[in-house]
C-alpha cells in the first residue's frame, strides 16, 4: 500500500467517525517552545493547555514532523526518519481511552479490502503506563489482545506531560512484531527493532503541579474534561505495509537512493557503510526540502544551523560515495516529484526552494576545497614527520573555520592511513563551549544568545527532540 493511501485511509476513517479533517501545520509555529513541530498535537496546544475552546470536539491531521533529536539514528535504526508524517486523531473532552482504543485498533486491524491496513491482530502487542491497570484492562475488553502481549512500563517511556505544571496523562503504544528473523523474543520491552512502535495513544486525565512527574510524583488532581491525542507514524506503517526492510525504503523516500544510485554507479545494498549514506542523503533530502519549502534558509542558528547540519551531511555522504558534482538540486527534484501529490506548494514554490539548494551548496563545496587545503597540508606535514596521528587543534580548525564535521576530518584522515586525536578535538570542542556559556551569562542575552544554542547543537549534534516531552529542557536552551 503506497503512502498516499495510508494518509487517505486514515483520514477517511476518523472522518466517517465524527472527526473534523485538520490540514498540517506548518512545521515552523510560533511556538518558542519548539524548532520544528516534532509531533500532530503541536497546532492543538492551545485546546489541550484550556488557553483556548477547541472549536471542535474531535480532530484529525496528517502532520509534518521534523524531529532532529533522531539525527544520528539515521540510515542505523530501521525507523527513524529526521522528516516524517504524524497521522493522528484527537478528542478535546469527547471520547477517552476505550474511544481511542477502538479507533486505532480498528484501522489496523480491519482487511484492507474493507478500507483498513490489515494487520495481523495476533501480531500486535501493546505497552501501558504501570500504573495504568485501566488501560490494560481496556486492551482485553476492546481489541481482546491477550494479557501476555499488554507490557508495563514505567513512566519514563509511557508517562505525557509538558515538563510544566499542566495536563499529563498515561501513554500507551501499539507495536508490530516483524518476527523472529528481526532480533529477540519478549515483546517490545525486550526489543524495539523487532518489535516496530507504530502509534502512540496518550490519555491526558491529570493535573500536574511539580516539575518532576517522571520521578514518581503523583498528579494533583483530574483534569475536569479529560483529552485524547494520538499519532501514527506514516513512514513506518509504509514499512510494514510494503514489506520493505525500513523507513527509507518506503515509496517516498527510496526514489532518491536510486538517483543517488545512478549518480554515484554504487549500489544499494552492496555494503553497509554505503547504505548508510544512501539512507542518509535519501531521509536529508526530504527533511531539506520540506524545511526550506516551509520557509527555513540556512545559516548559523538555531532553526537555519540544522538545515545546513542537514544538508551538509547530505554532501558529505554523497561525496563519500565518490561523486563530487552539485547534487542538492538533482535530489530536491526528486523528493518534488515523490512528495507533491501530498504537498502540491512544492512544485509552486520549487523554484525558490531549488535555488536555496544551489547557493547553500556551492558556499559549502567552497569551504570544503578551502578547507581540503589545510588538510592536505596538514597531512602531508604529519607524514613528513613521521606521524601518524592528526592533531586535535587540526581537527578542530577544520570544524571550526570550515565547518567539516569530526566525521569527515575523521573519513577523510582513514583514507589517508592516519587517526585523528579525537579526545584532543573534544576537549578544544568542551572549551569552546565553556567559553560560550561563560559570556553568554556574562551578557545575560537570554533568549538571543545563539552562541550558547550554537554550541550546544555541536555537542548534542542537535538539540534533543524526543517525544512530546522536551518541550521544558528545549526552553531552557532558547
Ligand atoms: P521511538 O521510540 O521509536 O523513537 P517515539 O516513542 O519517540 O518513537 P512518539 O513520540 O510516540 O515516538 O511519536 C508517535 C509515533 O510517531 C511513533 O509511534 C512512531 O510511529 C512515529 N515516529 C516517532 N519518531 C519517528 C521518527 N523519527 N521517524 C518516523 N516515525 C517516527
Ligand atoms: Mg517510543
Ligand atoms: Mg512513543
Ligand atoms: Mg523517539
Amino acid at each position: 500500500m503506497q503512502t498516499h493511501e495510508i494518509n487517505n485511509r486514515f483520514i477517511e476513517h476518523f472522518r466517517s467517525r465524527g472527526h473534523t479533517v485538520v490540514p498540517s501545520a506548518s512545521l515552523i509555529l510560533d511556538d518558542p517552545t519548539l524548532l520544528f513541530v516534532n509531533a500532530g498535537m503541536v497546532q492543538f496546544k492551545p485546546y489541550f493547555l484550556g488557553e483556548a475552546p477547541a472549536p471542535y470536539p474531535r480532530a484529525t491531521s496528517i502532520q509534518k514532523c521534523v524531529r532532529t533529536g533522531d539525527i544520528d539514528e539515521v540510515g542505523k535504526t530501521t525507523r527513524h526518519n529526521t522528516f516524517f508524517q504524524m497521522a493522528g486523531n484527537f478528542s478535546f473532552g469527547d471520547y477517552f481511552k476505550e474511544g481511542a482504543m477502538e479507533h486505532a485498533w480498528e484501522l489496523l486491524t480491519r482487511p484492507q479490502s474493507d478500507g483498513g491496513y490489515g494487520f495481523d491482530p495476533a501480531r500486535l502487542w501493546v505497552t501501558v503506563y504501570e500504573k495504568d491497570d485501566e488501560a490494560a484492562a481496556l486492551w482485553q475488553k476492546v481489541a481482546g489482545v491477550p494479557a501476555e502481549r499488554i507490557q508495563a512500563r514505567g513512566g519514563k517511556d509511557n508517562y505525557w506531560d509538558m515538563g510544566v505544571p499542566g495536563p499529563g496523562g498515561p501513554c500507551s503504544e501499539i507495536y508490530y512484531d516483524r518476527g523472529p528473523q528481526y532480533g529477540r523474543e519478549g515483546g517490545p520491552i525486550a526489543d524495539e527493532d523487532r518489535y516496530i512502535e507504530i502509534w502512540n495513544l496518550v490519555f491526558m486525565q491529570d493535573i500536574r503541579g511539580d516539575l518532576s512527574p517522571k520521578q514518581g510524583h503523583p498528579p494533583i488532581g483530574s483534569l475536569p474534561t479529560k483529552n485524547i491525542d494520538t499519532g501514527m507514524g506514516v513512514e513506518r506503517v509504509a514499512c510494514l505495509l510494503q514489506g520493505v526492510e525500513n523507513v527509507y525504503e518506503t515509496d517516498l523516500v527510496r526514489p532518491v537512493i536510486a538517483r543517488a544510485e545512478e549518480l554515484s554507479g554504487r549500489r544499494y545494498g552492496a555494503n553497509h557503510e554505503d547504505d548508510v549514506r544512501f539512507r542518509v542523503i535519501a531521509d536529508h533530502a526530504r527533511s531539506g526540502v520540506m524545511l526550506v519549502g516551509d520557509g527555513v534558509t540556512p545559516g548559523n542558528e538555531a532553526r537555519g544551523y540544522v538545515l545546513r547540519r542537514l544538508l551538509r551531511r547530505i554532501i558529505r555522504s554523497t561525496r563519500l560515495l565518490g561523486v563530487h558534482e552539485p547534487v542538492l538540486g538533482e535530489f530536491s527534484k526528486i523528493v518534488r516529484d515523490a512528495m507533491a501529490p501530498s504537498y502540491p506548494e512544492l512544485v509552486t514554490e520549487f523554484d525558490r526552494i531549488e535555488s536555496v539548494m544551489r547557493n547553500e551548496e556551492d558556499a559549502f563545496l567552497a569551504t570544503l576545497t578551502a578547507g581540503s587545503k589545510i588538510f592536505d597540508m596538514a597531512v602531508a606535514e604529519t607524514k613528513k614527520a613521521g606521524g601518524n596521528q592528526l592533531t586535535g587543534d587540526k581537527a578542530f580548525q577544520l570544524h571550526d573555520t570550515y565547518g567539516f564535521p569530526i566525521d569527515l576530518t575523521l573519513e577523510m584522515a582513514a583514507e589517508q592511513g592516519l587517526s585523528v586525536d579525537e579526545q584532543g578535538f573534544r576537549n578544544l570542542m568542551a572549551e569552546q563551549r565553556r567559553r560560550a556559556k561563560e559570556d553568554a551569562k556574562a551578557r545575560k542575552t537570554g533568549h538571543g544568545d545563539l552562541s550558547t544554542y550554537r554550541s550546544l547543537l555541536d555537542q548534542h549534534g542537535t538539540t534533543e527532540f524526543i517525544g512530546y516531552t522536551d518541550l521544558q529542557s528545549h526552553s531552557r536552551v532558547l
